[in-house]
């Protein structure tokens, strides 16, 4: 099977699985609608950028991808998004190459940062080298 599949694009790494999934006009019926599709490192990307404000830059840092992979993330789901709001689509968040960032706290000195579960970075704090376990 995985054989068969291109090869994935690079992992982007999202803070939290979308509380929403599905967004539809009223009074349409779902079977008359048409739909669009975001995925959920897009919406992660439209969430850094046009929601809290960060630069390409700072929302490449988080999604651990490029700036101008940022650009082009963005630049599509604007145009979904105005798809669906100029001829009254529904849309979908689904899908997508991500893996969910987890928030650490240091115990001992209390610096926080996230990053991936497992990843070699969330072994030991980045300020003050002591072991760390994930925080809820
Ligand atoms: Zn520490």
């Amino acid at each position: 099977m995985a054989e068969l599949m291109p090869r994935p694009k690079k992992t982007r790494y999202v803070a939290q699985e979308p509380g929403v999934t599905f967004f539809k006009p009223r009074g349409i019926p779902l079977r008359n609608l048409e739909q669009v599709i975001i995925t959920v490192d897009e919406l992660e990307a439209l969430r850094l950028s046009d929601f809290l404000g960060l630069s390409h830059e700072e929302a490449g840092q988080q999604l651990k991808v490029s700036r101008p992979t940022v650009t082009r993330m963005l630049a599509k789901a604007h145009q979904a998004i105005a798809d669906a709001l100029v001829n009254g689509k529904a849309i979908k968040i689904e899908g997508g190459f991500y893996s969910l960032n987890y928030l650490f706290r240091c115990p001992q000195c209390g610096h926080q940062w996230s990053a991936p579960e497992n990843s070699p970075e969330v072994q030991v704090c980045l300020k003050c080298d002591q072991p760390v376990s994930k925080s809820p």
